[in-house]
């Protein structure tokens, strides 16, 4: 079960717990908390059999006080205005975090991209990105990948935006390696995520050998944490997808069951565990449980079944805030999406510098600057915890509005 999450009024809650923490002065956080521009737009698509379908497609630019905006366009049936405005500014916090020279943006469209055809899927992204061009650039605004979008999507944008400036391979990331894309980036957020994992177990004195760990999403996050996590000795007892979960009390031969999702997109039918239910998933005991399909999947009404010792937060905003203060409550540790997800918008990053060096660096070199930027991340958050006295979650909130409040101030209005 999932529930409808009020999105603004968690990000809102969040940023206002964490900038009492560190004592925000209150014109700042008024201007931090309110989104730099929002623009909707009518995305027109023509359909194979000649009719016209009309879609809401939108871009909200939260802030960028440390660099051009940064973020994902989702095609979801629901996406809407608020849902943007919020993971925009998640991204604000999330680059802040790993300190990279970004601010915060999102898109999306609202529609489900299995309706479509792969040529009106190509016609209505050419056309969203058209529509938003007044407002990207390479140092405005870089939009990617988030649900269901991919590689062959930003290819799309990035030719569509050629035709009229010219060959800019930085105007988007995570676009096909032959198009200017980054080594390393398909594997980042599952690998920033693994790396994260064994830092938590470092530093609550926890074994990573053995360690059982169950992931709801065996996704393109969920199936590379996996994969990095079982190199890492971790055993790997349940993993799911939108079709439902298995479940391996000796753990599951990843290799094997990384390659058989890679190729068939789920793990149903793989002949290995047992199935369970997605909700049976998040109630099982373990050491780390990772979340990492959808928002809201911790909630009020089952986050008392949970029998994990840690929560890796994955997916952007699995745990809802009063399930948060619930599991802090009880002593179970939840490691907070902004910090757990953001390799993948580090090796963004660094595909973008690749782009604007028209330079490709070696995969090793990528992975080794990941590990560098999560680390240091990992351990200022826990810097900040310890001081302050609060969640992984407030301090992870506390450093990166600490950093973007600097830049607002410097740079004045
Ligand atoms: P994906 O589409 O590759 O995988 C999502 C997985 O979740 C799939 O296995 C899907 O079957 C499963 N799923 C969908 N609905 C489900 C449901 N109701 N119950 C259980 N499983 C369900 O997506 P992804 O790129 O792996 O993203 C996963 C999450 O991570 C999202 O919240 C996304 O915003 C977040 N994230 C992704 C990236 C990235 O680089 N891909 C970066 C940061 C955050």
């Amino acid at each position: 079960m999932k529930i409808k999450v009020n999105n603004r009024k968690a990000s809102d809650d969040q940023f206002d717990r964490a900038a009492d923490l560190i004592g925000l002065k209150k014109d700042i956080r008024e201007s931090l908390k309110m989104p730099n521009r929002e623009l909707m737009v009518e995305v027109p698509l023509r359909k194979d059999d000649g009719s016209i379908q009309s879609f809401r497609g939108f871009r909200v630019q939260h802030n960028n006080s440390r660099g051009p905006f940064k973020g994902g366009i989702r095609f979801h049936q629901e996406v809407d205005l608020d849902e943007v405005r919020s993971l925009a500014s998640l991204m604000t916090w999330k680059t802040a975090l790993v300190d990279i020279p970004y601010g915060g943006g999102k898109g999306g469209i609202t529609l489900n991209p299995h309706d479509l055809s792969e040529r009106e899927l190509e016609r209505v992204s050419r056309r969203f990105f058209r529509a938003i061009d007044p407002i990207i650039g390479v140092n405005k605004d870089i939009p990617a990948p988030d649900v269901n979008t991919n590689a062959q999507i930003m290819a799309w944008f990035m030719d569509e935006y050629g035709m009229s400036h010219g060959h800019t391979p930085g105007i988007v990331t995570g676009k096909p390696i032959d198009l200017g894309g980054s080594l390393g980036r398909e594997a980042a957020t599952g690998r920033g995520c693994a790396i994260i994992t064994r830092e938590t177990a470092n530093r609550y004195n926890m074994d990573l050998e053995g360690a059982t760990v169950a992931i709801q999403g065996f996704g393109n996050v969920g199936s590379y944490a996996g994969k990095i996590l079982s190199e890492m000795g971790c055993k790997i007892i349940a993993v799911s997808d939108v079709h439902g979960g298995l479940y391996e009390p000796d753990g599951f031969d990843i290799p094997v069951l990384f390659d058989y999702n890679y190729e068939h997109r789920t793990v149903k039918d793989c002949g290995q565990g047992s199935a369970i239910t997605n909700e049976e998933l998040l109630a099982l005991e373990c050491d780390f449980l990772i979340p990492a399909a959808l928002g809201g999947v911790i909630h009020k009404m089952n986050v008392d079944q949970l029998k994990c010792k840690i929560v890796i937060e994955a997916a952007n905003g699995p745990t809802t805030p009063p399930a948060s203060e619930i599991l802090y409550n009880k002593g179970i540790r939840v490691v907070p999406d902004i910090l757990t997800n953001a390799g993948g918008v580090t090796v963004s990053y660094f595909e973008w510098v690749q782009n604007l060096q028209q330079f490709q660096w070696e995969e090793d070199e990528v992975n080794e600057k990941l590990e560098r930027r999560m680390v240091r991340a990992f351990e200022e958050v826990i810097a900040v915890c310890n001081e302050k006295k609060t969640s992984l979650r407030m301090a992870a909130f506390a450093v990166a509005i600490d950093r973007v409040a600097q830049s607002f101030e410097l740079r004045g209005v």
